[in-house]
């Protein structure tokens, strides 16, 4: 009988109950073992609705305090040096200073899990001692069971996909590593072995990168070292977020089943399971409900795909599963009660996934007939959601199309803009400024919401904003900043500020998602045809424009970074929601030109977020984010100066690219990448405008002068000081009043001091 399986299921709660423990927590208002007990509440409620919704194989050990990478490293006792921890089970204060940092050690480094917004706890491999502290799986596969009755499936990050996220070690050291790690992973699998465990799940979402026939080769080892010592578990070696590489190798390897990715890697799994078959003697894990997006499964093409895969694979070897852990989808799509209909019932987030896997199970053993109801049901949702007048806007799509079949670029190269542009500003050399955002203090974040909650009127809200800018043009002034900026305190937030603007998209009630640690986001929806509908912050900036005659620089979120940090609809590509809402933004960039602005911000931090895992479709991608940058920048006067912005994110493979944007001036972050950065751009040809950000601004320390004037001297050997500027690393949004203005006195002193060296 075929059965019905999870990957992971999202930790938050449907009310951010996670969220609200942890943070409980760490100030100190709940106790450690209340704290114990409420996740344990949340994580049996988690388990409980699985077990409702008749899945079958239900994970276990996919719940974390923090991150299951970092639960992955505590149990084998991999933790740095500078913590306080002397062996054995890792006390909660040590497993939470590696995430935060404690007031004597630097937090480990962040990074995004893949392709996802889910950011991991990055290992730290050098002067670990290896030992298993901890049968994790196996307490929670005992919990599942003694408190449930449920035979719960423990999910473990496998041992390659573990090394290869690791750091600290070089990687010739890698097959070390391996010896001293597998022996532990073999000891936590025959512990498991011995309680009768009957699957468990090794996640290898490495395997859909491009890995080296070394990594095969240490594939087949450890799969094999498994194979051997318990031959009795069945191992379910899963891959995700795109179709596997090395097909042939991986089916060959000695385990029970394999997982694949029937969305995300649909195309090429598919192919390859037609070229090359699928062995007898296996199970296939089908993953074909998207653990990643947030809409309805078309459950009669699910069904179809199922019956083509059971050509090959008998349904008795079959497992209908989710894409990947429901990890990065909100929890349950029934509290949206706000939505237009037709977005609303064709939504289905974590819960609502559960119910289409066991519905496609049961389809799939029965007979579709037991499930008539609910395909009609389904299909009615989806045509509904394809004929909503939002996604047919004939007018949008012509324009759109008309744009993006034209070139997009500037009517002048850089240099003459650089020329009108310099003789229009007289800017001095090494231009200051800042990346947009000054502090929300509370008093901004109140007024806000009193707005919302209607006890302000719009005309208070506006003339309190108008205030706001008004004290911080005089300070910027005051400071001696050179382009100033209006500050943001309009925006709670970059992407949602435009949403609510533009037509074509949705916001939520809940749809909470993890980012990192307790950090959720909300990510709007975008669900129609993106559309321009009257100016959107001409009315700030213009008045801002006002008080001063220093440029002061109009500020947008740019059209990729709007789009990555959305859920979007997904009857059109990527590429095309991408051109809707560049176009969108060029009718923005040219209402602030017409309002008399001359120099324009377009923020891109999250280009990078969006580049496929598979290499062979990364210069596709960014040619059209590219190309959509250009499109929502490139009609403007050459007098009118372009700026952009990105941070924290790899650059050096993407400079090309960000030199195609042909951004008059880019101010990226520095600092705290350790100038890493200076080094992408030396070994480059960039040659436009290049802001450094000279101070980190995730630390409420103020900078000295000489730090920024080691960075400002360091990258002036390398970059050209006609076209230098300086500025923070990013946004100030979340730094206090008095330290923002100290840094920014610091900086500008930095500038005086470099200006009269060069
Ligand atoms: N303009 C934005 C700000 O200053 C940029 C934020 C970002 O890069 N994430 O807040
Ligand atoms: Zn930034």
């Amino acid at each position: 009988m075929t059965k019905s399986s999870v990957l992971g299921y999202p930790r938050i709660g449907a009310d951010r109950e996670w969220k609200k423990a942890l943070e409980a927590f760490w100030s100190g208002k709940l106790e450690e073992p209340e704290f114990h007990r409420q996740l344990q509440e949340i994580r049996l409620n988690h388990l409980r609705k699985q077990q409702e919704k008749g899945i079958d194989l239900i994970p276990v050990n996919d719940f974390s305090y923090y991150d299951h990478v970092l639960d992955t490293a505590a149990m084998f006792g991999i933790i740095p040096k500078r913590f306080d921890y002397e062996g054995g089970v890792v006390p909660l204060s040590v497993y939470y200073g590696v995430a935060r940092g404690t007031k004597d050690a630097a937090a480990s480094e962040m990074t995004k899990w893949f392709n996802t917004n889910y950011h991991y706890i990055v290992p730290e491999l050098d002067g670990a001692t290896l030992v298993l502290a901890e049968n994790k799986p196996l307490i929670a596969y005992r919990e599942a069971k003694e408190r449930l009755g449920i035979e719960g499936k423990p999910v473990i990050v496998g041992p390659l996909t573990f090394l290869k996220l690791s750091k600290g070690y070089r990687s010739e050291e890698l097959d070390v590593w391996l010896s001293r790690l597998l022996p532990l992973y073999v000891q936590m699998l025959q512990e498991l072995a011995r309680e009768g465990v009957q699957w468990v799940q090794i996640d290898e979402p490495i395997l859909v990168t491009s890995v080296s026939n070394d990594d095969i080769r240490r594939l087949k080892t450890i799969y094999t070292t498994f194979a051997a010592s318990v031959p009795d578990l069945n191992i379910m070696m899963q891959t995700y977020f795109e179709s596997a590489e090395h097909y042939s190798d991986i089916v060959a390897l000695p385990v029970k089943g394999i997982g694949l990715d029937f969305v995300h890697g649909l195309s090429g799994n598919l192919a390859s399971i037609q070229a090359y078959g699928f062995p007898a003697d296996k199970v296939l894990g089908a993953g074909i409900v998207d653990g990643r997006g947030i809409w309805k499964a078309p459950l009669r093409d699910k069904l179809s795909l199922l019956h083509k895969l059971a050509e090959t694979v008998s349904p008795d070897r079959l497992i209908v599963q989710s894409s990947c852990s429901l990890l990065h989808v909100p929890v349950t799509a029934k509290s949206e009660t706000k939505l237009a209909p037709e977005l609303r019932h064709a939504l289905a987030f974590a819960e609502e996934k559960l119910e289409e896997l066991a519905l496609l199970t049961k389809a799939l053993t029965h007979d579709e007939i037991a499930v008539a109801d609910e395909l009609e049901r389904c299909d009615r949702a989806l045509q509904a959601l394809k004929l909503s007048s939002e996604r047919n806007r004939s007018d949008i799509q012509q324009a759109v199309s008309a744009v993006s079949a034209a070139d997009a670029g500037r009517s002048r190269p850089f240099a003459e803009r650089h020329q009108e542009q310099q003789k229009r500003w007289q800017l001095p050399l090494f231009p200051t400024t800042t990346i947009g955002s000054f502090p929300q203090t509370a008093e901004v974040r109140k007024a806000r919401q009193q707005w919302r909650k209607r006890e302000w009127t719009s005309e208070r809200y506006a003339a309190f904003i108008r205030e706001q800018i008004e004290v911080w043009i005089k300070l910027q002034e005051e400071i001696g900043l050179d382009v100033l900026v209006h500050g943001e305190f309009e925006r709670t937030d970059m992407v949602e500020f435009f949403g609510e603007k533009l037509a074509g998209f949705a916001f939520t009630q809940n749809g909470w998602v993890q980012s990192y640690g307790s950090r959720c986001v909300k990510p709007p929806i975008i669900f129609g045809d993106v559309a321009f509908e009257g100016a959107m912050t001409v009315e700030e900036t213009k008045y801002a424009q006002s008080l001063t005659e220093r440029p002061v620089k109009g500020m947008l979120t740019g059209p990729i970074t709007i789009m990555n940090w959305s859920f979007v609809r997904e009857d059109i590509s990527r590429e095309q929601i991408a051109y809707q809402l560049a176009y969108a933004l060029r009718q923005e960039v040219e209402a602030l030109e017409g309002a008399g602005i001359g120099m324009i911000q377009v923020d891109e931090p999250a280009v990078r977020e969006g580049l496929p895992l598979k290499q062979a479709e990364q210069a596709n991608y960014l040619a059209w984010a590219v190309k959509a940058f250009r499109i929502a920048t490139s009609t403007v006067k050459p007098s009118t100066q372009i700026h952009t912005h990105m941070c924290y994110c790899e650059f050096h493979d993407m400079i090309d690219s960000i030199e195609a944007m042909d951004a008059d001036v880019i101010s990226i972050e520095t600092s705290r990448s350790h100038g890493e950065l200076i080094h992408s751009f030396e070994t480059s040809t960039y040659k436009l405008g290049i802001g450094l950000g000279v101070y980190d601004i995730h630390s409420p320390r103020v900078p000295r002068v000489e730090e920024m004037t080691g960075m400002i001297d360091r990258a002036l050997r390398v970059l050209d000081p006609k076209l230098f500027w300086i500025n923070p690393d990013c946004g100030l949004k979340t730094r206090g009043f008095e330290e923002t203005v100290a840094s920014l006195r610091n900086m500008v002193e930095a500038t005086q001091l470099a200006r009269r060296k060069h």
